[in-house]
This record gives structure tokens, sequence and C-alpha cells, in this order.
């Protein structure tokens, strides 16, 4: 019986990404997983943006293990504990306070949708407006509030009922480069005559990361911002995919310089993979009543013991300017590999997240799947899996980088190659 059977026996058949990397892994370190066979893998998918700091990296490690050894407390529900007061410590001093930023910390359920949850009902709560404005392939989570605000159709019919008080408006670049879709926005939010109420919020992803890797310009993010800022919009930043320094500083939207009313966090935030999620809120909207919005996993101590750890890659810039660097080193190699002749396609991304976008859907699942076999781990995104999207680590080496670099140039020509050679039999026969 093949190790995988009993997952394709008595697992539900939403399992998702284990189809297209269909092994049993083991074990993990850095950039790298192994499986039952001992076959080596070099991870650019990092859980979706779980493992910014790679799989089981020491310096977090080695403090979980220490505070499991003490018998340091694992569950409080939200009822204060040492691990919790040193991560809003050091999250004040070593992120926000630098940053020029203060916001009140909410910790809600530890999922990213759960986040988003809480996100939304404060701002419909704060403002007594129902109406959230969201754009086209942003993500935002699976519950229902948070599908509400996401724009890809399959996820959404998931859902089963109508997914109500959302209104979806052009993201940045949605209509070509030289509209600038706010023009629309700031119309209709002048216009009685327009149909759009009114939002209490306005919710996005600087990069929208499950989208496709569609990247907003700082230029429109500050046009955002003030358009929000002067009609009394809570502008929500869901940094849970492309924050804690996959774009190359911690926030996604520091390279704008801007302030978000609301911003959530989760995926890479405990830096270990442990589940937690963070709600940031201007003090002035923190209007919750007491217990408003509950949840049993509120208080994950050994997460608040990773996160706190995971906070000393940023007491200084080192680590961001070395993800600056790996992310000019993508964005040079991916430029030169949408050249191959005959190929269309497109790059893009900031720092490490990065993408090919292919004209032909089929070729990014194609590459996928070549790289694979070839022990590369690597997703693709976009409503029509149109792009293949890589998240390496951020602790990632430069000659580990290089690697899955020449691992996805020579799956890329592997895979045009061969449709090619299949073109010009088609040709022939006909
Ligand atoms: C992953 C993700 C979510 C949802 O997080 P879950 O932990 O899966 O609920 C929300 N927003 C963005 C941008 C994400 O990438």
């Amino acid at each position: 019986m093949s190790p995988t059977t009993i997952f394709e026996t008595h697992e539900s058949e939403v399992r998702g990404y284990c189809r297209n990397f269909p092994t049993v892994f083991n074990s993990a370190k850095g950039a790298w997983m192994t499986d039952l066979d001992g076959n080596r893998y070099l991870d650019f998918l990092s859980g979706a943006g779980v493992l910014n700091y790679g799989h089981n990296p020491d310096r977090i490690k080695q403090a979980l293990l220490g505070y499991l050894m003490r018998d340091g407390i694992t569950h409080t529900l939200d009822m204060y504990s040492e691990a919790k007061r040193r991560f809003i410590e050091q999250f004040i001093e070593v992120i926000l306070a630098p940053r020029g930023l203060d916001y009140k910390l909410q910790f809600p359920g530890p999922t990213g949708t759960n986040a988003v949850e809480a996100a939304l009902k404060l701002a419909r709560k704060v403002t007594g407006r129902q109406h959230v404005v969201s754009f086209t392939n942003g993500f935002h989570g699976m519950t229902l509030g948070a599908l509400a605000v996401t724009g890809n159709g399959f996820k959404r019919a998931g859902a089963g009922v109508p997914l109500t008080h959302t209104t979806s408006l052009p993201f940045d670049g949605y209509l070509g480069q030289d509209v600038d879709t706010l023009d629309y926005f700031e119309a209709m939010l002048a216009d009685g005559g327009s149909g759009l109420e009114l939002p209490a919020a306005v919710i996005l992803e600087t990069v929208q990361a499950e989208g496709g890797v569609n990247v907003a310009s700082s230029a429109w993010l500050r046009r955002l911002r003030e358009i929000t800022q002067r009609h009394d919009i809570v502008l929500i930043v869901d940094d849970i995919q492309v924050g804690c320094g996959r774009t190359g500083s911690f926030f996604s939207f520091e390279q704008a310089g801007i302030k978000p009313d609301i911003v959530t966090l989760s995926k890479s935030l405990s830096g270990y993979g442990l589940p937690m999620a963070l709600v940031l809120i201007r003090p002035d909207l923190d209007q919750w009543a007491p217990g408003e919005h509950n949840g049993t996993f509120r208080g994950h101590c050994p997460a608040f013991v990773t996160a706190t750890a995971a906070l000393s890659f940023w007491q200084t810039d080192q680590f961001e300017q070395s993800v600056r660097a790996k992310g000019k080193l993508v964005e040079k190699r991916l430029t030169q590999m949408i050249d191959i002749p005959g190929l269309a396609a497109k790059n893009r991304g900031i720092g490490l997240i990065q993408g090919i976008e292919f004209a032909d859907a089929s070729l990014a699942g194609r590459v996928s799947a070549a790289c694979f076999e070839r022990g590369v781990i690597i997703e693709t995104a976009g409503i029509d899996d149109q792009v293949l999207k890589l998240l390496p680590s951020l602790t990632i080496r430069e000659d580990e980088l290089t690697h899955g670099l020449d691992v996805i140039e020579e799956s890329l020509r592997h895979v045009i190659g061969a449709q090619s050679k299949t073109k010009q039999k088609t040709q022939v026969a006909a």
C-alpha cells in the first residue's frame, strides 16, 4: 500500500495542496523538507507564507523548548500570561514604536480568517454602517464574512448562502497600467446616484498573494489612504500573507508610508508555524465590549513565546536588507526567464513574493509539477492558476535560492520544450 493511500481513502475530498505534492513529509529544516523516503525538497511555498523564518529555526525552537521544559503555561483562554506580556512589550518596542505606529492589540482565534472577521465586525460597529468595499482578486479567508470580501467565485460559491453587504471594486492595475482605478471609487463616493453606499471599511492586501501576486503601487495606496480618511472609512490592510517581512519590511504598507486604521496579521506572526493571529486597531476605534468577539484559543502561550523570539530578527535592519537583496536576485532571474524565445509571460512581485504569469494558464501548473519532480515545491496562484508563485523562506541562503531558481528555469524550459514538440507533431499530422 502506498503511504498516501490512507489520506486518499479516509481524508475528506476537500484536501488541496497535497494533491500537487503527493508525498508524506516527515521532517524539515530551514528551506528544506524531507519525506518518508528521505527525498529532500527545497520549499518555495513556505506554508503559503507561514514559514518566513524557515522550518524549525534554531533560535525560535530553543525559546519554545525552554518554555515547554519549565512547564510554562500552554493555555489561559485570554487570561494574562507572562508569555503574552512579553510578546506585547517586545512587539511595541521592536515593531510598532520604531515605525511610529500606535495600535491596540487584539488576539482573536488563531486563524487569519478570524482576524479578518474581527476587523470587519469592529469597523461596522464603530461606523454604524454595514457595507464594505473589497477588491477584485482579493483573498481574505474562508469564513462567511471574510468570503464576502474575497474575489474568487469558486470559493464564494462554497458559502452556500448569499454573501452580502460588500462591493468589489477594481484593484490597482485591473484595467491596465494606464487607468487609475481609484478614479472610479472616488467618483462613486461623490455621486449619490452611483448605487454605492458609504462603506464602513475598505479591506485590501497591498500585494494580492492568492490572487496572483498583484502589487498595488505606493501612489495608489497613498491615494486610497487619503480617500478613506476624507470619507471617514476604516482602512483595513490584511497583512496576513505579505506582512512579517515578506515584501522586505515588517509591514507591507511601510514602503507607501501609509498608516492603516486596522491591520490583520497571522501566518508568519508566530515565526514557527504555530497558529496565532493579531488585529492591530487604531486606539480610538477599539470600541469592543468585553468578550464581544470571543474565542477559546486566544491565548496560545507557546505561540506568544515563538512570536517573541521571532522579533529578534527585527532588532536591526540587516534582515530587511537581506530580504530586499534576495528579492532583487529573484527579480533579475525571473526577468531573464520570461525572455525565453516563444514564451508569453510576465513577471512581477516585490521582496520575496514574486511570480510569473503565463498567457497559457496551464503552463504554471505544469512548471510546478516539473519542479516537484526535480525536488522544488512551488505553488500556483491567480483565478486560473496562471501564476507561478515564488514564496521562499526569508532566511533562505543565497545558494539555495539560486538552486531553486535554476530548477524553475530548467523545468520551464523542459515544459515549453515538450509543448513545442507536441505542437510540431500535430502540425505534421495535420
Ligand atoms: C491566508 C490568508 C487569510 C486567511 O488565513 P487563514 O489562517 O487561512 O484563515 C486571510 N488573508 C490573507 C491575505 C491570507 O493570505
